[in-house]
């Protein structure tokens, strides 16, 4: 129910009744409902969303969680290359006694973790997933060119465990070869106390005589006290000397094998009968070569021949 309204009439002083003008009500009132259209159509999707927008907000929900199970896979790849790393630097101290390749070239310029927000799905979350994977991608090189120096190492190493001196010079099944053994002995022939530099094995003439390790002839002929010997140089600081042969089987310059038939057993030289004397140098000095005959003795028997060697005292040169 509308109210009349009146206006001063500034002549008069008088109030008189205003005349309504419909058509300009009725514009008004369009217009109002115009301007609250416009504005519920510019403000309520900041308060509601579309089915459009709805969509593209869970899109967004899925693709943080996806950025977020990478980032964890990542970190898991990570762990499972430092375990690697860890038994990598084990393997090169205790089995080769080498220095592994140093951290900081492993890390391979890479710094660190980071601990940036990951549910910013923004450009920032996929470079750091980027140089996260960068990063891995460098530290795996790393770690291959690393497991080929194990690799290099590991041959070097066979070679060195094919070369040292490493069995018994005859075949002494029963441990009763050994006559005498290292350090001062009396002198069967010189009739003097002197220090016997090697192991004598009493055995029949014509009994073969094996190369105790890989290496090459450097000797074999007649010397004075020695007779027919045959020296063989193993190389990493190693030489073996076998003496009183009746027969040599190889030449000065050849290759032989471990095990190899290099000469046989006689008593040449300065001898009272058939035996090998048998040395084994390190850096130009002898060494007991008791100590050299881990290959074809398992631990008992080791320990029996150790005692043998302690009292024998038989020397035959
Ligand atoms: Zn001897």
């Amino acid at each position: 129910m509308s109210k009349q309204r009146y206006e001063l009439d500034p002549i008069t002083l008088e109030y008189i009744p205003v005349k309504r003008n419909r058509w300009k009500e009725i514009l008004v009132f369009l217009t109002a409902g115009v301007v609250f259209m416009v504005l519920g159509f510019l403000i309520l999707p900041h308060y509601f969303d579309t089915p459009d927008e709805l969509a593209l907000r869970r899109e967004n929900e899925d693709l943080k969680l996806h950025v977020a199970v990478l980032d964890k896979k990542f970190d898991h790849l990570e762990a499972v290359l430092k375990n690697i790393q860890k038994r990598d630097k084990n393997l090169y101290r205790l089995l080769f006694e080498a220095e592994p390749i140093p951290d900081d070239v492993r890390e391979a310029g890479y710094g660190g973790s980071d601990d940036a927000n990951l549910n910013d799905l923004s450009a920032d979350a996929v470079t750091r997933l980027n140089r996260k994977m960068e990063a891995l991608s460098k530290k795996l090189v790393v770690q291959s060119q690393s497991f080929d120096e194990l690799i290099r190492l590991a041959k070097e190493k066979e070679k060195y465990l094919s070369h040292i001196p490493a069995i018994q010079p005859v075949e002494n099944k029963d441990l009763k070869r050994l006559a005498s053994g290292f350090g001062r002995r009396f002198h069967p022939i010189l009739k003097i106390w002197r220090p016997h530099n090697g192991l004598d094995f009493t055995a029949k003439t014509g009994t073969p005589i094996y190369a105790t390790g890989d290496g090459v002839v450097t000797y074999a002929g007649r010397g004075s006290g020695f007779g027919l010997h045959v020296k063989i140089d193993h190389g990493y600081g190693y030489e073996t000397v076998y003496a009183h042969m009746s027969r040599m089987a190889v030449r000065k310059g050849q290759k032989v094998k471990r095990g190899q038939i290099i000469g046989y057993v006689g008593s040449t030289g300065l001898s009272t009968g058939p035996h090998l004397h048998y040395e084994v140098h390190y850096k130009g000095k002898p060494v007991n070569p008791i100590y050299y005959f881990y290959r074809d003795l398992n631990a008992e028997d080791y320990e029996k021949l150790m005692e043998i060697s302690k009292t024998a005292q038989q020397s035959l040169d």
